[in-house]
């Protein structure tokens, strides 16, 4: 078989793939067959391949819904209240059953995720990523406290100096941010 691509030689493998999910994050599976062009790299997954992937990723999802706190959980009834449909509706409702509103079973009853109903209730769609983007820039908000820095006895006229300097209070504790230009003269 050739590459769609390319028309490179496919080579049959069979190893680790690992996809990436808007909601779930990254997510792998192993022993997976696959061919592989020699030339421009592309896969092509045969059919047991994907439902492998399927699987694992149903797996990965229901473990994320269920790591979710508990209390942010809330019963038919008041799903449906929220919904503004009836208790019957909310579990007959194809898109909901389909996991656009994140559920978990306790005790035999299906939970909804608040946040989750009120997504679906705005947009139709419930889910919301459940991994933390990995791929942005990580925030740089570095804060030293205060008292590390050496010449703080005269508290209010060092503040003065800093006017523009990026300053917070959290509590009892003055932040500064680090690698600003205090400006001491
Ligand atoms: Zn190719």
């Amino acid at each position: 078989m050739l590459c769609n691509n390319c028309g490179g030689n496919l080579i049959e493998i069979t190893g680790n793939l690992s996809f990436d999910d808007d909601i779930i994050g990254r997510y792998e599976i192993t022993n997976a067959h696959y061919s592989k062009c020699e030339q421009c790299g592309e896969k092509l997954l045969p059919e047991a391949t994907w439902e492998k992937a399927d699987l694992e990723e149903a797996k990965t999802l229901e473990k994320m819904i269920t790591s979710l706190p508990v209390s942010e959980f809330i019963s038919a009834t008041e799903a449906a209240k929220n919904l503004g449909i009836s208790r019957q509706a909310i579990h007959k409702h194809n898109r909901i059953r389909k996991g656009f509103i994140y559920s978990i079973k306790l005790g035999g009853k299906l939970f909804y995720h608040r946040k989750s109903t009120l997504l679906f209730k705005e947009t139709g769609d419930g889910r919301f990523p459940l991994v933390k983007k990995t791929k942005q820039e990580p925030k740089y908000s570095i804060y030293h406290r205060i008292s590390a820095l050496p010449y703080l006895e005269d508290f209010n006229h060092f503040f003065d100096n800093i006017k523009t300097l990026d300053k917070s209070t959290y509590g009892n504790e003055i932040h500064v941010r680090d690698g600003a230009d205090y400006g001491c003269n």
